[in-house]
């Protein structure tokens, strides 16, 4: 756990919201929903991640020392800034702060396993660190955030491009649709899902993430001591 994260901008400066929930969409991208052999349907996948799960991607990406492979998901996060319970899609993009990346960390093997037991899920998603994030773009330098262009590599390698007009639930819709069953506080997080080309972590990998001109972030990979 990392008592010490806090919301931050792109230019450093503090957000000065609490640290809250992340409200996680799974499947939201039609070519990842294929890599994983996930049934195509439009069934809404939301899990959450407490606020133990967040860390900056400032330090080294921890991965847990159980569990097996832990899997990249390179997403889009969105700040929230005002309460949404109940909300229209322009009443979410009203309380919109910032978009940040994010990894969705994942223990695939133990996700695998819970999936085919129907058990839940938070054992291979919620455990501590297992959502490092940068700092967020105040959302005035990103007006058309279903056009945003990311990325991630690894060692040098192209892992992941994702396109946010490529995910199957918009933003602002999905924020809406999330707030009828979770209220949606100031500081809380959503993480939009994750485009094809995850894979496991090792210790050593070197991360570069980009969100266009926006962010550029490198960072390794390191495994948390067992004990
Ligand atoms: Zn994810």
């Amino acid at each position: 756990m990392d008592e010490s994260y806090q919301h931050v901008f792109s230019d450093q400066l503090l957000v000065g919201l609490p640290v809250g929930k992340a409200v996680c969409v799974g499947r939201n991208y039609l070519d990842h929903v294929r890599e994983l052999n996930n049934p195509e349907s439009r069934k809404l996948v939301l899990f959450m991640k407490p606020p133990s799960c967040l860390v900056s991607l400032h330090q080294p990406v921890l991965l847990p020392p159980y569990g097996g492979e832990c899997h990249h998901e390179l997403e889009i996060a969105v700040l929230i800034g005002a309460r949404l319970r109940g909300a229209d899609p322009a009443d979410a993009d009203a309380a919109v702060v910032g978009y940040a990346l994010a990894l969705d960390l994942t223990l695939r093997e133990v996700q695998t396993e819970l999936k085919q037991l129907g058990l839940p899920w938070e054992l291979a998603k919620a455990f501590d660190r297992s959502l490092p994030i940068s700092p967020f773009v105040p959302k005035r330098f990103l007006p058309r955030p279903q056009e945003i262009v990311f990325s991630l590599e690894v060692n040098g390698q192209l892992r992941q491009r994702g396109y946010t007009g490529d995910m199957i639930r918009g933003i602002m819709p999905m924020l809406a649709t999330i707030s009828r069953y979770f209220t949606l506080y100031p500081g809380d997080v959503v993480l939009t899902g994750t485009p094809a080309g995850v894979g496991p972590l090792q210790a050593g990998d070197q991360l570069l993430m980009t969100l266009q001109d926006h962010i550029r972030f490198e960072t390794q990979v390191e495994r948390e001591p067992a004990g």
